[in-house]
């Protein structure tokens, strides 16, 4: 019998991207990107990559990683009020979580994607109902295709 991690769903959260702010916690921070404007232009909005949490938590977005030893992340954290309006938001440069998950039985090690001491669960415990749904999408598609090809190479029996 296989043992299923308990997961948590992905906070829905998404606020546009307040690029000016950006630019400058991007260009200000040591390791950031050569090309910030390019890197911004391609993130208008953003989403929270937490796990559901509640309204007293800010929700957080990574933008950036610094190649340095060690890596740094620069993360943007806002809270909304109850009709979605932005209140407030900050820039955040963090270490990485330490966390990791251990799956023994498939023997594979996955770290936490979020921030030191972020709030709520770890990365790899939230799952993303639309992202698992459009994985699940493109493995049967796969997998039509594979059997398509498989009757392509039946060999002609006449
Ligand atoms: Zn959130
Ligand atoms: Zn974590």
């Amino acid at each position: 019998m296989k043992e299923t991690t308990s997961t948590v769903l992905q906070c829905t959260a998404v606020t546009d991207t307040p690029i000016t702010h950006a630019l400058v916690a991007l260009v200000e921070m040591p390791g950031g990107p050569d090309d910030p404007d390019d890197h911004l232009a391609d993130r208008p909005y953003v989403l929270c990559e937490l796990g559901e949490h509640d309204e007293d938590t800010e929700h957080a977005a990574h933008l950036w990683t610094a190649e340095t030893e060690p890596p740094q992340h620069l993360w943007f954290r806002w809270t909304e009020s109850g009709s979605g309006l932005r209140v407030h938001h900050r820039f955040v440069i963090l270490p990485g979580c330490p966390a990791r998950f251990i799956n023994i039985d498939e023997g594979y090690r996955q770290w936490c994607g979020f921030p030191d001491e972020h709030p709520g669960d770890h990365s790899f415990r939230i799952t993303d109902p639309l992202r698992d749904a459009l994985a699940e999408r493109a493995r049967l598609e796969a997998q039509r295709l594979i059997s398509e090809d498989d009757a392509d190479d039946t060999p002609d029996e006449s």
